[in-house]
């Protein structure tokens, strides 16, 4: 089972407490973009074999949104963190590193 700590309260959260928000990340592109922008930002996700950014909300605890590094392979969890960052943080990125050497941000395997 998937265990994910709230970045925000501190609890230890199974994956029934929680609620998945898709892909971390996005950049977001409005009507005013070109069709090619805002059809990607509408329907084209990552969907890698490794690691990954996610959105969760703690919605069984202070119902908060926040972002997940996790390899969806193992389901190895690297770090949680504030949903308010539009990238992941350094001690999140150096964890990843660790244990997946070569690995970089935006770079999926
Ligand atoms: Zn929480």
């Amino acid at each position: 089972m998937l265990i994910l700590t709230c970045p925000y309260c501190g609890v230890k959260a199974e994956e029934t407490e929680l609620h998945g928000g898709g892909e971390a990340h996005l950049t977001r592109f409005g009507p005013e973009s070109s069709d090619e922008a805002f059809e990607g930002y509408l329907f084209q996700r990552e969907n890698p074999k490794g690691v990954h950014f996610e959105r969760w909300r703690h919605a069984q605890g202070c119902g908060k949104w926040f972002h997940a590094a996790r390899c969806t392979v193992t389901l190895e969890v690297f770090g949680t963190y504030s949903a308010q960052t539009s990238e992941p943080p350094q001690n999140i990125r150096d964890a990843i590193s660790a244990k997946r050497p070569g690995w970089t941000w935006r770079s999926f395997a």
